[in-house]
């Protein structure tokens, strides 16, 4: 008989991966949705259907599933407590899916869950304290301390996006100003290219934009490539913003590590090195002087194959217990 497998599920703003995976992380099927969600249950049906296409699939007995969501989760309870981007604050989530599922389920914060694959099979493999930032639209995290995984007083722990970094800074989605997911994340560098255009209108973003192109982080991060002076100085800017985060999170946690992940690492060194350049002028000795800032290893599946393993260790401490 084959060997009984995990689900693990991510479930972004506009789209729904599921995966099952043996105890290596080995994958044998995806399932893809995308995930326009007008409402909890819709978005709760498509999560269910991919769940259900990679379970039918896989033909083998199933033990868990874990699910990721851009959210903050109260793990007394299994249920969202923030969700900008997701109709799902309120909502029983995790009691819902284990009932219509009739397996446990596991819900955790999406890119606390990145940080757990990093961590086992990824950029901070082997190392005991480890911080990451996962840098899309918003900045989201995870830590890794004494080689556990952080979750806090009820799970909510690793969000590294909401550190306030200026007094006086932007408006924030979390009612707050000035969170460093204001100043370093896509959503700070649309803005602040904006502002770079403006002050340069010969270059290649200029040009670009006047053209009718819609400015993205992945162009801004393909002119910076190719040398494009604006380009390069918007993200030497939000790589300078970054590595303050960064070095509030070295002087506190004092980590081997730093992950950075999302889809703006992409922008590999352009982005990471003037990251690394502030906080050994910010953080602390001794600090400052063994962290590695280094980029994630898994791109968009961290969060589907962080939940698998959130569900593998959940499924293995509740068999541990019976
Ligand atoms: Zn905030």
């Amino acid at each position: 008989m084959p060997a009984p497998c995990v689900i693990g599920v991510d479930v972004g703003g506009t789209k729904v991966l599921a995966c099952d995976v043996d105890a290596g992380l080995t994958v044998h099927h995806r399932a893809l949705r995308r995930s326009p969600a007008p409402s909890s249950d819709v978005l709760l049906d498509t999560i269910l259907s991919a769940i259900v296409e990679v379970r039918d699939a896989a033909e083998r007995e199933l033990l868990a599933v874990g699910i990721g969501i851009p959210s903050m989760i109260d793990q007394r309870t299994g249920v969202p407590e923030f969700t900008a981007h997701l109709p799902l604050t309120g909502v029983p989530f995790r009691d819902v899916m284990a009932e219509r599922l009739g397996v446990p389920v596991f819900v955790g914060n999406d890119a606390t869950l990145a940080t757990l694959v990093e961590h086992r099979f990824g950029a901070a493999r082997g190392v005991p304290d480890a911080v990451m930032l996962t840098m899309g639209t918003g900045i989201g995290g995870g830590l890794v301390m004494d080689g556990r995984l952080v979750h806090g007083a009820v799970g909510a722990a690793g969000e590294p996006g909401h550190m306030v970094v200026d007094v006086d800074g932007p408006p924030c989605v979390c009612g707050s100003v000035g969170c460093l997911e204001t100043l370093a994340s896509g959503t700070a560098l649309a803005r602040e290219e904006r502002g770079s255009r403006a002050a340069a209108h010969d270059s290649e973003l200029a040009r670009a934009a006047a053209s009718g192109r819609e400015i993205t982080g992945a162009l801004v991060t393909e002119l910076a490539h190719d040398g494009d002076r604006a380009a390069r100085d918007v993200m030497a800017l939000i790589g300078m913003r970054l590595g303050l985060g960064i070095a509030n999170l070295v002087n506190l946690l004092n980590p081997s590590v730093v992950v950075v992940g999302g889809g703006m690492v992409a922008a590999g060194e352009l982005l990471l090195e003037p990251a690394r350049t502030v906080v050994r002028e910010r953080a602390l000795p001794p600090s400052r002087d063994v962290v590695r800032i280094v980029p994630a290893r898994f791109g968009e599946e961290a969060g589907m194959l962080g939940a698998a393993l959130f569900a593998l260790d959940g499924s293995g401490a509740a068999a541990a217990a019976a």
